[in-house]
């Protein structure tokens, strides 16, 4: 294929990428924005295939086969591990950008080493550090996220941690400098190797100091650094619609950073450094207040006299899988004439949208969900508010009590709400493992069990099948 012809291609990619992130902004056209970003990979890789120079095409095809080997699984996973293998795609990209990184740089560290220069080190060396800590990064916030057993969920800490890391880091910023200027021979090659490592180690070491909780934005921050990574690499390789993919998933990455930050209230260096999530156990393990429970019948009649009723869904209802019964419920509630509106938290659950997607599953209507800032007005008129699996984006301790790790963070306001019914397993604090005021008002009533098999009874019980 004529390099120009092969320059077109890239460039309809390009453009079907910046489209596909356009139409992802709506689930109305989401689907499309798939699509598009689907065929954009499928042109680049067919440009690239025709493209001259091409040596051996083992090396496409066998990786080609690996990918879907590993794809199509991933894609299978349920809705609540997405970003768990959200986590596993970035540490892919990671761990390709550094392994291209790396096989540029041995294969023209050469005597002559023309194509090292000074601009290609650096590029070379930013997409091997990020490209590596990546790697291992998302692989960590993936383990978490997992809750895998050898990967402790809470901050590990130990003195000196953040000078530790900064340290590592800037030792391999400097090696790098050095292979700026000194790109070939032992100490060159040896360096390069002690960066890998270097690299590799950062990753594992940025991500342990972090809570389980701040997992999805520590995700979305190397998101960043995966693209930022590919950038690096398109101009290693000098392939233009690297560095436009490149682009777009490092701005997007952080953009999403941003959004979650804003929506807990938090900054940056808070998340990377903050050990949130720490003082969890000794909060969680203070003194004991009561809670009210109420039966199905009761919280059935209650949510029967109501005329708006504001569903508040949270990271429970997701991992119960409860949609489909929530559905029922609401269908129930309809039947009834009564106002029934979703409250929807933008970090509810383990990543933004993720209440949007889970309840779209079950074919809610979109127009009965409503953002926060929206419903929060209406809720002193609400006559119950029904707290799905939800917990630390109901907790009002977020408005003002400055010892805990939420303070700030904006709240879905269900205790303006007449009465409170909230279903939840236990007693246990939600993610940031801490009590919830919610739970210990006069108007809160708890309805103790799986938010699947509470729901459905509740559904029982209005659709007269309670057998009471
Ligand atoms: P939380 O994680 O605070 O609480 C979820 C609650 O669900 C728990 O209290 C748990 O209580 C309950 N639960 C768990 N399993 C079940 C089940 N099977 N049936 C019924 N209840 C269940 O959830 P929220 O959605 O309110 O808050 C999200 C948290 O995640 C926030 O702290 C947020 O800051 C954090 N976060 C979210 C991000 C995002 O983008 N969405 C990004 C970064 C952080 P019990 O064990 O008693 O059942």
């Amino acid at each position: 294929m004529p390099l120009a012809l092969v320059q077109i291609v890239y460039l309809v990619a390009a453009v079907l990428f910046i489209f596909s992130l356009y139409w992802m902004n709506d689930p109305k056209t989401a689907r499309r924005g798939v699509v598009a970003g689907a065929s954009a990979m499928g042109l680049a890789i067919l440009a690239t295939w025709f493209q001259e120079g091409v040596g051996n095409y083992v090396w496409i095809i066998v990786p080609i086969i690996l990918g879907f080997a590993v794809g199509v699984p991933l894609s299978l996973v349920p809705l609540t591990a997405v970003p768990q293998r959200t986590a596993i795609s970035h540490a892919f990209g990671g761990l390709a950008a550094g392994l291209v990184g790396t096989a540029e740089y041995f294969m023209h560290a050469t005597p002559e080493h023309e194509k090292l220069t000074p601009f290609c080190m650096f590029a070379l060396v930013v997409e091997i550090i990020l490209g590596f800590l990546t790697f291992t990064g998302s692989l960590m916030a993936a383990g978490k996220l997992q809750e895998v057993k050898w990967i402790p969920q809470r901050p590990v800490t130990y003195p000196f941690q953040n000078a530790t890391n900064v340290g590592l880091l800037a030792l391999a910023c400097l090696l790098g400098l050095y292979l700026i200027f000194q790109p070939v021979g032992i100490f060159p090659t040896l360096a390069m190797i002690l960066i890998v490592l270097l690299a590799l180690a950062f990753g594992v070491l940025l991500v342990i100091p972090i809570g389980g909780a701040d997992m999805p934005t520590v995700i979305s921050i190397l998101n960043a650094y995966a693209g930022l990574s590919a950038v690096a690499m398109g101009f290693v390789l000098n392939n233009k619609l690297l560095i436009v993919a490149g682009a777009l998933d490092g701005s997007s990455g952080l953009i999403l950073s941003i959004i979650m930050c804003r929506a807990m209230n938090r900054s940056f260096t808070n998340v990377l450094f903050g050990a949130f999530g720490q003082v969890q156990a000794t909060a969680a393990g203070g003194e004991q207040k009561s809670y009210k429970s109420e039966s199905i019948e009761g919280a059935a009649q209650i949510l029967e006299q109501a005329n708006l009723v504001a569903i508040i869904p949270g990271y429970g209802m997701a991992v119960a899988a409860a949609q489909h019964r929530v559905r029922e419920l609401y269908d129930q509630l309809k039947k009834r004439g009564i106002t029934v509106k979703f409250a929807i938290h933008p970090v509810a659950g383990r990543m933004p949208g993720h209440m949007n997607v889970v309840l779209a599953e079950a074919d809610i209507p979109y127009t009965d969900l409503v953002e926060m800032d929206e419903i929060n007005p209406d809720m002193p008129q609400c006559d119950v508010a029904l707290v799905i699996g939800a917990n630390d984006t109901v907790n009002p301790a977020a408005r003002h009590d400055k010892a805990t790790p939420i303070f700030g963070m904006p709240i879905i306001a269900a205790d303006k709400a007449k009465i409170v019914l909230a279903i939840k397993r236990s007693k246990n604090p939600g993610f940031a493992g801490i009590d919830n005021e919610l739970y210990f008002l006069d108007r809160t009533f708890m309805l103790f069990g799986d938010a699947k098999a509470v729901v459905g009874d509740l559904v029982k019980e209005l659709s007269g099948e309670g057998g009471h």
